[in-house]
C-alpha cells in the first residue's frame, strides 16, 4: 500500500483525499519510481479543488510534476537507485500523478535528476521554473543577446515570471519586470530585475503597433497585454508565449508580425520534445542560483497539507514555490 492525494467523481461529488492504495492498482509504465519530493502548481490546486476541468479521468491521483528514485525499471535507459524527475506528460490529468509516495510511469518521460540539483530543489523550480527555462530557450533560439536590448518579463511575480527574471539576468540580459504588485520591487530587484513597470500600462487595449521598446518578452498573462507586449518589441524580436494570467484571448492584429517581423513562439511545458526538455534543465542546474532558489520557494509540507494548501494557493495567499516532501 502506499499514500496518495487521490481525486474522485462519483455521483456528481468532487473529492480529494489522502487515501491508501494497493500498489496493484498502479497504472501501466515501465518505470516504478518512489516519489520524494512533488510540488503544488496552481493547475494542481485547479485539479485537487475541482475548480477547473484539469482532471480527464478519475479517479485520478493529483501532481503534475514529480522527483524521486527509480525502484524498478523494466528500461535499460534507468537502473534501480537512479534519482529522476518529470514534469507534465499528462501526469495528474491523465495519468497518475506525483502527489504519491510511489507513482509507475512510462520510461521516456523520465529525466535524470541534474547532478547539481536535490529532488528537492529540482521541486521547487517545478513547471514553473522550467516553464521560464523553455521560454529563455526561444529568446536564446531566436538569436536575441543581451546585446540586442532589454527583455520584458509580464507576472513577474508569479512562478514562471520570477524564474524567467532570475535566468535572464544571470545570462546577463536587462531585465525589464511588469508587475502589478510594485511592494514587490525589492524581491524582483534580487531576482535581478533592473526596471520595473506597472502591468497597469500593458493591461489595456492599446494600437497595432507602438513605440519599441524591448527586443524579447516572456509572458504569462496573454490578453491585451501579451497584444500590447508583441506591439512593443523591437523589430525582428521574439516574444514566448507561455500564459494566460489575464486572459485567454489574444485581441491583437498582424502588425507587429508583417511590419516588424517579430516572431510569437508559443512555449508548451506539458508535451515539449526530451531534447527540448533536457537543454531547459541544463540552463536552469548551469544558471540557477541557490540562495535565490530558497527565496523564491517559500514552503516545504508534508503530503498531508497539501489539500490545505491547494486552497489557500488560489485564494493568493501563498506567495513564491511550495515543494511537498513525500
Ligand atoms: P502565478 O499565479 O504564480 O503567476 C501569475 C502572475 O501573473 C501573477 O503573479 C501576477 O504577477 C500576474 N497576474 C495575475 N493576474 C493578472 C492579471 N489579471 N493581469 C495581469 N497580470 C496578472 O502563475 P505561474 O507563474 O505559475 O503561471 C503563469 C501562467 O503560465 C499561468 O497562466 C499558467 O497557467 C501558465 N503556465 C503555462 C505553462 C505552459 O506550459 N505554457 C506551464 C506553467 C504555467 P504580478 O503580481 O507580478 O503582476
Amino acid at each position: 500500500m502506499f499514500k496518495a492525494l487521490l481525486i474522485t467523481q462519483n455521483d456528481g461529488q468532487y473529492r480529494a483525499a489522502l487515501t491508501d492504495i494497493d500498489e496493484a492498482q498502479l497504472p501501466e509504465g515501465d518505470v516504478l519510481v518512489q516519489v520524494t519530493h512533488s510540488t503544488l502548481n496552481y493547475k494542481d490546486a485547479l485539479a485537487i479543488t475541482g475548480l477547473s476541468p484539469v482532471v480527464r479521468r478519475f479517479p485520478m491521483v493529483a501532481g503534475i510534476d514529480l522527483a524521486g528514485t527509480v525502484l524498478e525499471s523494466a528500461s535499460d535507459a534507468f537502473q534501480p537507485g537512479d534519482a529522476v524527475l518529470l514534469n507534465g506528460w499528462g501526469i495528474g490529468e491523465t495519468h497518475w500523478g506525483g502527489l504519491a509516495e510511489k507513482a509507475r510511469v512510462k520510461s521516456e518521460w523520465l529525466l535524470p535528476l541534474p547532478h547539481n540539483i536535490s529532488a528537492a530543489q529540482a521541486m521547487a523550480v517545478g513547471t514553473a521554473g522550467y516553464t521560464a527555462a523553455l521560454a529563455v530557450l526561444a529568446v536564446q533560439d531566436h538569436g536575441i543577446t543581451p546585446a540586442h536590448g532589454p527583455v520584458l518579463v509580464t507576472g513577474a511575480n508569479g512562478g514562471v515570471g520570477s524564474f524567467a527574471t532570475a535566468l535572464l539576468a544571470k545570462l546577463g540580459y536587462h531585465v525589464i519586470a511588469s508587475t502589478g504588485r510594485p511592494s514587490e520591487q525589492d524581491y524582483l530587484r534580487t531576482l535581478g530585475a533592473r526596471d520595473i513597470i506597472d502591468r497597469a500600462e500593458l493591461g489595456v487595449p492599446g494600437k497595432p503597433l507602438m513605440k519599441e521598446r524591448w527586443a524579447a518578452a516572456v509572458d504569462s498573462v496573454g490578453s491585451h497585454t501579451l497584444a500590447n507586449v508583441c506591439a512593443s518589441t523591437y523589430t525582428h524580436g521574439v516574444v514566448a508565449a507561455c500564459g494566460l494570467a489575464q486572459g485567454m484571448d489574444f485581441p491583437a492584429t498582424v502588425a507587429p508580425f508583417i511590419l516588424r517581423g517579430i516572431a510569437l513562439q508559443g512555449i508548451d511545458s506539458v508535451t515539449c520534445p526530451m531534447p527540448q526538455r533536457r537543454r531547459a534543465w541544463q540552463l536552469l542546474a548551469e544558471h540557477t542560483d541557490p540562495a535565490l532558489l530558497a527565496r523564491i520557494s517559500s514552503a516545504e509540507i508534508p503530503l498531508a497539507d497539501a489539500l490545505e494548501y491547494a486552497g489557500k494557493l488560489l485564494k493568493g495567499e501563498i506567495r513564491g514555490r511550495v515543494v511537498v516532501k513525500i
